[in-house]
């Protein structure tokens, strides 16, 4: 496995891949791998003959107080991690070789970026299509990997790749968890023992959400309402938002009379913000 920093050096080894008639498969990160990223990679290696994994902390998707400067990164850790599950490239850029100097064009999308995390987090999915967008364009990957725990984010890019016709299956991957239900997320470190304690109320949330779909109630209000109820037992935690939306528009619906997704972000001790969801699909 090779780690690159430049456009330049992940194009040559492309070519070259193509140029043998290989297939490549995209994982995007942002570092710090968890076993959650390494499933992505995992499929994308039994999917592709080869497997590039971005691990870059994208600024423009950060807004200006949040985490960007305190965002963990381990780049060794990293490049055993992506090893060990088969990745056979990782480009690791610099800002600078992302975002030169002038750099002034950007991927936005409307509807489906004003909801849910979108709301909380204005100019996050900009700054996500942009740099999805950058890195399609650099790899020019067969498939690229997302993560079910973004439910928002992988139905953005799918819509994304719709709209702007490009050629690239995306594959949505299962939430990975800990053994005790919370969803793995390079966040989860940003968390004491006791607000660790506390963040489980996500997972507990989420499985009485799931219990309710599971029993046959299809009032969106009644299940949301139940959650957030659950959410305001644990004193460390403030709800930020818990919808059931339609899984392909993201717009609130609420009746249960179409896939739909079930998605929520908590604070935790009004400090770190953690996400998680169900599709009622996947019940
Ligand atoms: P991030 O590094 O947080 O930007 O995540 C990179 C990719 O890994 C995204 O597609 C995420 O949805 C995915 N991912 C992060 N955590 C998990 C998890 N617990 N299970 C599955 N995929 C995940």
């Amino acid at each position: 496995m090779t780690v690159v920093s430049t456009v330049e050096e992940v194009r040559k080894q492309v070519k070259e891949w193509r140029r043998q008639g290989l297939t490549v498969g995209l994982v995007p990160t942002m570092g710090y791998l968890h076993e959650g990223h390494a499933s992505l990679i995992a499929a994308s290696h039994r999917d592709n003959d080869k497997t590039v994994v971005s691990d870059f902390v994208n600024p423009i998707q950060f807004g200006p107080s949040e985490d960007l400067e305190s965002y963990p990164r381990d780049i060794e850790h990293d490049k055993k991690l992506a090893e060990q599950n088969g990745a056979d490239l990782i480009f690791h850029p610099e800002p600078e070789e992302m975002y030169h100097e002038g750099f002034s064009t950007h991927v936005d999308m409307d509807v489906l970026t004003k909801e849910l995390c979108g709301l909380s987090r204005p100019g996050h999915f900009r700054g996500v299509c942009t740099v999805v967008t950058k890195l399609f364009n650099i790899v020019k990957p067969d498939r690229a990997y997302f993560g079910k725990k973004d439910a928002q984010q992988l139905a953005v890019i799918k819509h994304m790749v719709n709209d702007l016709n490009m050629d690239i299956e995306i594959i949505g991957c299962p939430i990975i968890r800990e053994a005790d239900g919370l969803a793995k997320s390079s966040r989860n470190t940003y968390l004491n023992e006791q607000e660790r304690k506390a963040a489980l109320i996500l997972s507990r949330s989420i499985s009485l959400g799931i219990d309710m779909v599971r029993n046959g109630e299809t009032d969106a209000h009644r299940i949301t309402d139940m959650m957030k109820d659950e959410i305001a037992k644990e004193p460390l935690a403030k709800a930020d938002y818990v919808k059931i939306v339609d899984c392909e528009t993201m717009q609130q619906i609420p009746t249960l009379d179409r896939p739909a997704l079930c998605a929520i972000a908590v604070y935790i001790n009004n400090k770190v913000r953690l996400i998680d969801n169900f599709f009622t699909e996947d019940i």
